[in-house]
């Protein structure tokens, strides 16, 4: 049978817009239910280190945001549920949600982890981007919310020992998928960013050489609570000396797609290269950059502060990147400023500063909020309201409308709160919505 749940506002996605978004409209006196499809609610600010320009704790910011949405009495959370479809039903919406199994009784579980101890499968764990191991069952990070384990059938051999280990027997193998419904007076769409996948620019050697990572990577090789506890590269363990960023490295590239600038690696590059020389004090750090695009508050003073601290800025494209027998990188790189002859550089440690593209195809909802040609969603018209979009009743923020930090996703959450309420509000009073396009 079809669970179904009626509220004010439906919040897709639980990233540091997601949450603010329903925290706003929650603290204003309307229900919320936000909808996740990662067994955790925090989005990727939660395994970020730490946040430019302040250098704040990511997590420190972002769990407290986590523990209010969850113990929030009008807000209900769906996590490791998808959004399948959504229809407009006698001017409310009506979503089609799929929760997904995670082979266990969430009522019954005390998230007491012995089904993760007994656990002997390792597999590779997505939250440290892969340089880690966690157990085929287990909870996916340590302030995780909820704090329920999953169970990845793709891993499972069916041992039983999970089963056995659990004092509360509340490993159930059989469980299925079950279906959800939910009716709200309005949609706020926060699903958020992903990186451009690596592998389609082949010649930096991403997935073939293992000390070539990424930047979120990197930021977990910093996270206090990382896989290693300190700074190593994957393939030896070793201390890295030497340590590159390559930059626009899935960004303003149109022979992949994204000619667009992706706002946010110029600074994240810049604080991981402040926190890397906290860490390794003797490493020597360089950026290869095509420009520094330092555009908030603070910003540019970041920059300033980092050339100071002898962090190395060359101004050079990195045609390819290969590999010697100790698993050091060589860059071919041509300098854009004085000699431009082909140089090679050894480092033994690359990050690659990959593009931001959408987090979800919002299409498949059936919603018709307008996307641009890289299939951001974009309001409609940012000069009255940067969450307005040109379909009544559903408000976008986030990264989800584009590239951005996360004190503007935060603007954009409460402005698309503001917006939702407003709305409800005069659908209530029998006002006419004006659409502010
Ligand atoms: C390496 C790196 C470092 C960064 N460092 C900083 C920094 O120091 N300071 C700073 O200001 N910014 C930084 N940023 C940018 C920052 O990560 C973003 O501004 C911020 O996370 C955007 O939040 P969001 O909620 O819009 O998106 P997200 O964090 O992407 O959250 C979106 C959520 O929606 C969920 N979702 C997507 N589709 C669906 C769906 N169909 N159904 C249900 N759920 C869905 C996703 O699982 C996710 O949890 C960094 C970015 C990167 C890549």
């Amino acid at each position: 049978m079809t669970e179904s749940i009626e509220v004010d506002v439906l919040v897709i996605g639980s990233g540091i817009a997601g949450l603010q978004a329903s925290l706003d409209v929650a603290d204003q006196g309307f229900s919320v239910a936000i909808v996740e499809k990662s067994p955790s609610i925090g989005g990727k600010m939660i395994s970020l280190s730490k946040v430019f320009p302040t250098l704040d704790c990511a997590s420190c910011i972002t769990t407290p945001r986590m523990a209010s949405v969850s113990h929030h009495p009008r807000i209900q959370t769906f996590t490791y549920s998808v959004v399948e479809a959504i229809r407009r039903v006698n001017g409310s919406f009506v979503a089609a949600v799929t929760r997904r199994p995670r082979y266990i009784d969430e009522a019954a579980c005390i998230s007491c982890g012995h089904c993760e101890d007994a656990c002997p499968v390792y597999v590779p764990d997505e939250f440290e981007v892969g340089l880690g191991t966690r157990k085929a069952i287990s909870i996916p990070f340590t302030n995780a919310i909820p704090q329920f384990p999953v169970l990845d059938m793709q891993y499972c051999i069916r041992c039983g020992a999970c089963a056995r280990a659990c004092p509360k027997e509340c490993i159930n193998f059989l469980q299925q998928p079950s279906p959800l419904e939910i009716t709200a007076k309005a949609v706020i769409l926060a699903t958020g960013y992903e990186t451009t996948p690596m592998t389609i620019k082949k010649q930096y050697g991403m997935g073939r050489f293992p000390n070539v990572i990424s930047a979120l990577a990197a930021e977990r090789l910093l996270a206090p609570h990382g896989p290693y506890g300190r700074v190593l590269r994957p393939s030896d363990g070793k201390v890295p000396d030497s340590i590159a960023y390559v930059q626009c490295a899935g960004s303003r590239d149109s022979s992949i797609g994204v000619p667009y600038c992706s706002r946010v690696c110029c600074m994240y590059a810049i604080k991981q290269a402040i926190l890397l020389s906290g860490s390794l004090p003797r490493a020597d750090i360089t950026i290869y950059y095509m420009d520094i695009r330092a555009f908030g508050k603070g910003y540019e003073q970041f920059y300033k502060f980092a050339r100071d601290m002898d962090i190395h800025f060359i101004k050079a494209k990195v045609a390819r990147i290969t590999e010697d027998a100790a698993h050091d990188l060589i860059l071919h790189i041509e300098r854009q400023e004085g000699t431009s002859a082909p140089e090679e550089v050894k480092h033994d440690l690359v990050v690659l500063s990959q593009g931001i593209v959408p987090g979800c195809d919002v299409s498949r909802f059936s919603l018709d909020v307008p996307r641009n040609e890289f299939g951001f969603m974009g309001p409609a018209n940012e000069h009255l309201s940067s969450s307005v979009t040109t379909t009544t009743g559903v408000f976008v923020a986030g990264a989800a409308k584009g590239p951005r930090d996360i004190p503007d996703s935060v603007i954009d959450a409460s402005s698309a709160a503001v917006e939702a309420v407003n709305y409800i509000r005069s659908m209530a009073s029998g006002a006419r919505h004006e659409c502010k396009c």
